[in-house]
């Protein structure tokens, strides 16, 4: 993986003294920055239509700024009547340097930047006071909403602050979500086994053809055994799993893959999810990516206004993956990703009878996988 380098940095005036702000520009020196009052990109440089939007140059310009409001809040991702896994989810970068086909963010982040919060010890307060409040209750918290987790890390090196506040949170976990292979600067923080790096993994074929600029599998494996090596928990998400000619075989094997790679003892959840998308998105990907084959397939509108396969095609690729799961790692807690229970009924081996007996489920399965690690 090549690593990222902006071509300018663009620095609002309220956290340009942010030690952080200034870690990043020492780091270089060469690229033009400029410090602005507060950079209104939506005024000179956004198109309405993401679809004619610079999303190219926007992976290219990193804007630091303060961000005023809340942060931390519960995942946006939820589907009604869907069984959902009640994860929270911080911000601190908005966009990704990653060019993966199918990427939401290219439908919905209509901006020419890269947009990167700066406050982050206020931010990480927000988090402290949220998570205390309700001391009964285990957070899982992630920052792969709005980016990738690490893509920009040993650029940004946001986690080398986030991960050793977690260490010291009794009542959270935090989940870094990535396709990258960047983990030597995480390997000697002190994460107090309360960190959980994960990687969104699908077979090497599509990984070749739909996730441009992201490791390939074999780089993601080798990085999730050596986090795991580390003492870190490793979780994946299958997801979003494309129907592509060969698919059964190729997702066979790549279960077969993240077994061989990391001892399932290290591993604390496997979660299963099939390509959606928003309507719009698909002009927008016809014309970055005409060679992309995603769209190919029938798909159905969702109550929640998605595309998604048909009920069926989806349940066939979640039975024959789980049930390599089931034979090859049969600890391991998995779960399905924004559907609803009937698929599960047809798939998983039980349904969580509510959001609340999922998230303990998951969680439970984190903390079986730290008793066995015995670092927590
Ligand atoms: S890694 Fe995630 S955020 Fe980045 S381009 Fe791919 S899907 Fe989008």
């Amino acid at each position: 993986m090549l690593l990222y380098t902006p071509e300018r940095i663009i620095v609002d005036q309220a956290v340009c003294r942010e030690q952080f702000t200034q870690e990043i520009l020492q780091k270089f020196p060469s690229v033009p920055y400029e410090v602005v009052e507060s950079y209104a990109w939506h005024r000179d440089e956004s198109h309405p239509d993401p679809a004619k939007n610079p999303l190219s140059k926007g992976k290219k310009t990193l804007h630091l700024k303060y961000f005023p409001g809340i942060s931390f809040k519960p995942c946006p991702g939820t589907t009604e009547g869907a069984v959902c896994c009640n994860y929270f989810t911080i911000d601190f970068v908005e966009n990704c340097p990653l060019e993966c086909t199918y990427c939401i963010l290219q439908a919905f982040l209509n901006k020419p930047v890269t947009t990167v919060h700066a406050n982050v010890n206020e931010i990480l307060e927000q988090v402290r006071e949220r998570v205390l409040s309700q001391p009964q209750r285990l957070f899982r918290v992630g920052t792969g909403e709005h980016s990738d987790s690490l893509a920009l890390d040993p650029l940004l090196n946001i986690n080398k602050h986030v991960i050793p506040f977690f260490g010291k949170l009794p009542n959270a976990i935090l989940e870094l979500k990535t396709k990258s292979n960047y983990i030597d600067h995480l390997l000697d923080l002190p994460h107090n086994g309360k960190t959980v790096v994960s990687w969104s993994v699908n077979p090497s074929y599509i990984v070749a053809h739909e996730e441009f600029k992201t490791a390939r599998l074999n780089e993601r494996l080798e990085a999730a055994y050596r986090v795991s090596q580390a003492g870190y928990r490793v979780a994946f998400h299958i997801d979003p799993m494309i129907h592509y000619d060969g698919w059964e075989a190729g997702y066979t094997e790549l279960v077969e893959q993240l077994i061989a790679a990391v001892p399932p003892e290290k591993i604390a959840w496997i979660s299963l999810g099939s390509l959606r998308y928003i309507p719009k998105l698909k002009s927008i990907v016809e014309s970055r990516f005409p060679k992309s084959r995603i769209f190919l397939g029938e798909f159905i509108k969702g109550e929640d206004g998605k595309m998604r396969y048909l009920k069926k095609v989806r349940q066939r690729m979640y039975y024959v993956v789980q049930r390599k799961l089931k034979k090859l790692a049969p600890q391991v807690t998995t779960y399905l990703c924004m559907e609803k229970p009937p698929v599960w009924q047809r798939t998983m081996p039980r349904l969580p009878k509510d959001d609340d007996e999922l998230d303990l489920l998951i969680a439970r399965g984190f903390q079986q996988q730290s008793v066995a690690g015995c670092d927590v």
